[in-house]
Order: C-alpha cells, then structure tokens, then sequence
C-alpha cells in the first residue's frame, strides 16, 4: 500500500504516522524527520536546510524532491510531510507513474487553527528518541524528562507562537489545491483530528478493516 498522511502542523500527523505505519506494516517515510535528523548530522544537506527548517519555511521543492525521490523506491509506504504543495504533489505523481507505481489513499487530519495553537505550543519532544508530549495531555512522569530514554525535553524551535502561525498560513494556502488535485485519482480518507489520538486512530484503522 502506497498512502500519504496529510493534515497541518499539529494534526497529529507525526503520532498517527508511527502508529499506523505500524499497524499496516508500511514503511513511515517522513520529510520532517530525515531534514531534522540532516541538521542534526550537520550534514551537507542539513546546513542546507537548517534555516528554513528552525523557521518553519518551506525547504525547496528541488531540494525535497530529491530526498524523497531517494526514499520511495519501495513498495509500500506512508509519506509523511510530502506533498506539501502543489507541485509537490505532480512531481510525486510523476516519480511514482515513471515507475509503474501509484497511490492508493491520501489520510487527512482535519483540524482547526486554534486547537493546532494550543497543541503545538504545550509540545514538547525529546532530544534523544524523538518522542512527543504534551505538558497538559500528555505530560511526561518527570518533568522535562523522557519517559521512555530519560532524554532531556524541550520546545522545537519552530513551535513558537509566531512560527506556528506561519506554518498554518502555509499549510491553509496550499492544502485545497491539493486536496483538489487527488480528489478524483486516489481515496480520500477524512477523520476529524481534534479528537484524541487513540480516538482519532481508532477511526482511521476502521477504514482499513
Ligand atoms: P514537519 O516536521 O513536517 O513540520 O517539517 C519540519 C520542517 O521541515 C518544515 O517546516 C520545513 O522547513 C521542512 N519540510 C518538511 N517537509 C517539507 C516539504 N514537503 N517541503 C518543504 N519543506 C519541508
């Protein structure tokens, strides 16, 4: 199976991404964490990148095209953070049909922007595994400690309030046009992403039974 996650910053997409690649025994390919992981490496790659990704603004198409050209030659997978426009979204099209291959769903988190504020802005991550918590919902048993490697927590650099809202402001200008642009090639799977995260699993895998 060949899907795409898609919802904005804040959705959820990341927690749902690793549950459900899980679930469906699919690889997770996810265009966030190997740019994180790049900066962190300080790689060629990642010293190319590391502005663009600490302020939340789009890496260039080129440049992400390339990466994930690289990472879908797989059978099955669940893209995460890929497209996140439209020519993202023809050029993965494109890839894919070049080698005989296609999509099969696109998931989407269906969120508002106030519920994405708040959560992004309690999120905290470990330095270490990359796991997330949430100070209110989910908080860790230790504060600014790892539950699970007793990494140290903090606050990504691009979830502050003004970063947050100018990754929404992407994230709605671009997600109609390619919400529009799959509406008759693939499944569309929508579930409503303010719920809770085992709620919001729980309505997705009902679509895969
Ligand atoms: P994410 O973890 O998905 O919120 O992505 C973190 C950052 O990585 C974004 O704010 C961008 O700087 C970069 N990035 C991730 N996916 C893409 C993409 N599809 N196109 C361009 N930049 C991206």
């Amino acid at each position: 199976m060949k899907a795409i996650i898609f919802g904005s910053p804040g959705s959820g997409k990341g927690t749902q991404a690793v549950i459900l690649s899980e679930y469906l025994k699919i690889k997770k390919i996810s265009l966030g964490d190997i740019l994180r992981e790049e900066v962190k490496k300080g790689s060629e790659l990642g010293k190319e990148v590391k502005n663009f990704v600490e302020k939340g603004i789009l890496v260039s198409d080129e440049l992400v095209s390339r990466v994930i050209e690289e990472n879908i030659k797989i059978d099955s997978f669940l893209l995460d953070g890929y497209p996140r426009n439209l020519k993202q979204a023809q050029h993965l099209e494109k890839t894919l049909a070049k080698n005989n291959k296609k999509l099969d769903y696109l998931i989407y988190l269906n969120i508002d922007e106030k519920t994405v504020e708040e959560r992004l802005s309690q999120r905290r991550v470990c330095k270490l595994c990359g796991a997330n918590f949430h100070l209110i919902n989910m908080p860790p048993k230790e504060k600014g400690v790892c539950d699970k490697c007793k990494g140290d927590l903090i606050q990504r650099k691009d979830d502050t309030p003004e970063v947050i809202k100018r990754r929404w402001e992407i994230f709605s200008n671009e997600s109609e046009k390619i919400l529009e642009f799959y509406k008759d090639k693939i499944e569309i799977v929508r579930v409503n992403a303010s719920e809770d995260k085992d709620i919001i699993f729980n309505n997705i895998k009902e679509r895969f039974q």
